[in-house]
């Protein structure tokens, strides 16, 4: 008896489809770009609850005749590849004919299509792989697709689904790639009867601009180079606008979006010493390479590929990108004599100065080690006691070292603490305990300050909003993707809004995390790494003794929030063996 059976198509779409279409946002991307590959030059997406209810697309492109509508949702089906070689050759968006296929195998869809030639127009409706019913219609020119009941096959997908405003940011992530690859097309997008976007053509520069924020227009250095044939253009920010969140970090290949570090790495290298850590550039770059060069036929939905070079194109992004920061008087001229005389001056003036203090202060000097050393003496008679008692008694000063670190005796023990963990540890229990409160304390802001995010990012906003204000930020909603912050929580002097808020938002989209609790984790965690205050400066005595009672009465002193420990115990014995 045979025990290989050859699966239904409908379950073999199924397969395919878990690779195809992960979420809502997977669908208006294939959908997209069969509009923009059938040369649409109107596209509208209109969308309800981000897509988990329903996707309608609506394009004025070539459309297809019956017989092609009937079949294009056939798995491997394309008009765009006829034969292996033309894997080499793809200007098209698709070629792997497997998205109508994937997405009717987990939604039910409804095509409406016409060619010119075509005085009528053909509808179908297909549910789970199968027609259902088809039948001939009055229409424009064009397609139009409407998708509903997303995964209503696969229960375990649908309840994976993220809130509105977290599937939604994914959709709208998936249209600025391609409506950056394509500002010759207008496109509307609507999500439950709001206007998102409405696009009209233009060049990339005004595209960038309606997509984003109208101050990019004085941010954007245009980048154009040629190598052989390859050419690289589009556009980088400046430096100081570079943002604490990322997402606006966009490489194109033959107008094709794609994802890769090792080139990224490649524009964030000629960044540094611009900007300050942990801070994005914003780019838009087109790399136009020969499509033999060039694999996208590595993963269904396309946004990884191979270069036959990597190395050269790495080299290429990386001098264009350093060249466009240079000619536009970026990056200061470098003038090597100047450069090293500056070095040196800085280097002799500290040695000086370090010499200088030794000399006046000497004899100061000189008493205090006699303190350190009587100080000393009392505690060693005290060890037992501090001990036996398992009380924290701290007696003599702590001294600053290295900068983050803080060295401390107590009893026979030397404790080191490092700084920089010490402080997430009691900002982030600060913190905690204020959000458990039923209100927490903001001290107003003089000015209220407003500030605007991109679309994308607003979305995010819109899902930790509650969270940000249950730590003690009087925020609100202001006008369309702005926000406007009138207090900040006490204890967090001299902090930049507006970065704190982006940091927020990177983390959340770093932890992709969608649980009330979790989220609250997070933004604890981002303010308490954030905002340090007392991290840049150098200590005085009573600030550290400060920072160690205070890490002392936290819940939890020995761990920092990332589970770092705060602080290492050394006994005589352990610094003996070091030796
Ligand atoms: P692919 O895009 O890889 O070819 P798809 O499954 O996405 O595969 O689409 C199958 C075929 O259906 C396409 O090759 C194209 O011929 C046709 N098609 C899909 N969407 C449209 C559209 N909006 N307008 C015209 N033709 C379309
Ligand atoms: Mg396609």
């Amino acid at each position: 008896m045979t025990k290989i059976y050859q699966l239904p198509k409908s379950v073999s779409n199924q397969i395919a489809a878990g690779e195809v279409v992960q979420r809502p946002s997977s669908i208006v991307k294939e959908l997209l770009e069969n509009s923009i590959d059938a040369n649409s030059k109107n596209i509208k997406i209109i969308i309800k609850d981000a897509g988990k209810q329903s996707i309608t697309i609506i394009d004025d492109g070539v459309g297809m005749n019956k017989e092609d509508s009937l079949k294009c949702f056939n798995r491997h089906s394309t008009s765009k590849i006829k034969k292996a070689e033309d894997l080499f050759k793809i200007k098209s968006m698709g070629f792997r004919g497997e998205a109508l296929s994937s997405i009717a195998a987990i939604s039910d869809v409804i095509i409406q299509t016409k060619t010119k030639n075509n005085e009528n127009g053909y509808e179908i409706n297909i549910r789970d792989s199968k027609i259902i019913k088809e039948n001939e219609i009055s229409k424009n020119l064009g397609t139009t697709i409407i998708v509903k009941n997303i995964f209503f096959n696969i229960p375990a997908r649908r309840n994976f689904l993220k809130s509105n405003p977290v599937e939604l940011k994914y959709i709208i992530d998936e249209f600025i790639r391609l409506a950056l690859s394509n500002h010759h097309i207008n496109f509307i997008l609507i999500n439950n009867e709001i206007e998102i976007y409405n696009l009209k053509n233009s060049n990339l520069k005004k595209r960038i601009i309606s997509l984003f924020k109208k101050n990019y227009e004085q941010q954007l250095v245009s980048c154009n180079e040629k190598f052989g044939d390859i050419s690289i253009s589009g556009f980088i920010g400046k430096p100081e606008n570079s943002k604490k969140t990322r997402g606006e970090q966009f490489i194109f290949v033959n107008n094709r979006f794609i994802k890769n570090n090792y080139l990224n790495h490649a524009i964030f290298k000629t960044y540094q010493g611009l900007i300050e850590d942990k801070k994005y550039p914003f780019y838009i770059l087109f790399i136009e390479i020969d499509t033999a060069k060039v694999d996208i036929n590595i993963h269904p939905t396309k946004t990884e590929v191979k270069f036959e070079d990597e190395k050269l194109l790495y080299n290429l992004m990386n001098s264009s990108v350093s060249k466009s920061l240079g000619t536009h008087h970026i990056i200061p001229s470098i003038d090597f004599n100047a450069d090293i005389n500056f070095n040196n001056k800085v280097v002799i003036d500290y040695d000086k100065n370090k010499y200088q203090n030794t000399q006046l202060n000497s004899s100061k000097n000189q008493k205090e080690w006699q303190n350190i050393f009587n100080e000393a003496k009392i505690e060693n008679s005290n060890t037992r006691k501090i001990f036996e008692d398992d009380s924290i008694e701290i007696k003599n000063n702590p001294i600053q070292v290295l900068e983050n670190f803080i060295f401390k005796q107590l009893g026979d023990k030397l404790l080191i603490f490092n700084n920089k963990n010490c402080q997430q540890t009691i900002l982030y229990e600060k913190f905690e305990k204020s959000s458990l409160n039923s209100y927490s304390n903001s001290q107003q802001n003089l000015f209220p300050k407003y500030i605007e995010f991109n679309n994308s990012d607003f979305q995010l906003i819109k899902e930790i909003i509650n969270d940000i204000k249950s730590i003690g930020f009087d925020i609100d909603f202001f006008g369309k993707n702005s926000i406007v912050v009138n207090g900040i929580p006490t204890g967090l002097d001299d902090i930049n809004e507006e970065e704190i808020i982006e940091s927020f938002i990177e983390e959340i989209k770093n932890n992709n995390q969608n649980l009330k609790a979790e989220k609250k984790e997070i933004i604890l965690k981002s303010i308490s790494k954030n905002a340090q205050i007392l991290n840049k400066k150098k200590l005085n005595t009573e600030e550290m003794k400060s920072i160690i009672d205070r890490l002392f009465a936290c819940n939890n002193p020995k761990y920092s929030p990332d589970g770092k420990l705060n602080f290492i115990e050394l006994n005589n014995s352990k610094i003996e063996n070091l030796f």
